[in-house]
Formats: structure tokens, C-alpha cells, sequence
């Protein structure tokens, strides 16, 4: 599952950055998931409290936002928010576009209690 992989990683840069700071504990971390992505949350959600067990992250809930499929049109340059990654640009109804955000994981913010 392709969830579980990106959770193990999101539990990994979390207890990297808490660990620099001498935190003790994780009770929350904003994620970013980009709706273009294909990630499931429930699933996600799941995987990481799985990958999080016995870590300074484990019961630390999850908020996902998610973020807006972006594309640029290679044509005429205009950006514009895509719902797929087969998008039409609404300017010159050229197929040629770019996806420049939607794609992503990223963490957004963790809450460490010191
Ligand atoms: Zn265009």
C-alpha cells in the first residue's frame, strides 16, 4: 500500500524536527495532501497510527488539509485550479498543462509538547 510507505516517511521527518527541538511528544501535525494525489485519508490515517506506535508521535492526530490541484498551460501560460490530471486550460482550450501543485505530501505544522 502506497499510503503505508508515505506514512513511515511522515513519521520520520516528524520525529526528526521534534527531536531537534528536545520535544517529548507529538499531539498533533498538519499535512498538506494534494487533492490530485490520489491519497486516500481514512487510509492514511491509518497507516500512520500504525507507523507512529511506539514513537514520540504515536497518538498524535492527524489534520489533513487539502490542498487545490493547480496547472499552468505550456501555450499561453495562464494558471488556473484542475480538478484532474487531464485538464483543458479555460483561456486558449489548449490540453497542454502543467501540474504545478495537487500532487504533493507535505507537512504543514506539528504542536510538540516540550
Ligand atoms: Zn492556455
Amino acid at each position: 500500500m502506497h499510503e503505508m510507505s508515505l506514512a513511515v516517511n511522515i513519521v520520520e521527518i516528524v520525529l526528526a524536527k521534534t527531536q531537534a527541538v528536545g520535544g517529548q511528544r507529538i499531539t498533533s501535525i498538519e499535512l498538506g495532501v494534494g487533492k490530485l494525489s490520489g491519497l486516500m485519508s481514512e487510509a492514511l490515517i491509518f497507516c500512520f497510527a500504525a507507523a507512529a506506535r511506539n514513537t514520540l508521535a504515536e497518538g498524535a492526530e492527524l489534520l489533513i488539509r487539502e490542498l487545490d490541484g493547480r496547472g499552468k498551460c505550456l501555450a499561453c501560460a495562464h494558471s488556473f485550479v484542475v480538478d484532474s490530471l487531464l485538464a483543458q486550460c479555460p483561456q486558449c482550450g489548449g490540453y497542454a498543462v502543467e501540474t504545478v501543485q495537487g500532487r504533493e505530501l507535505q507537512v504543514l505544522s506539528l504542536t510538540i509538547d516540550e
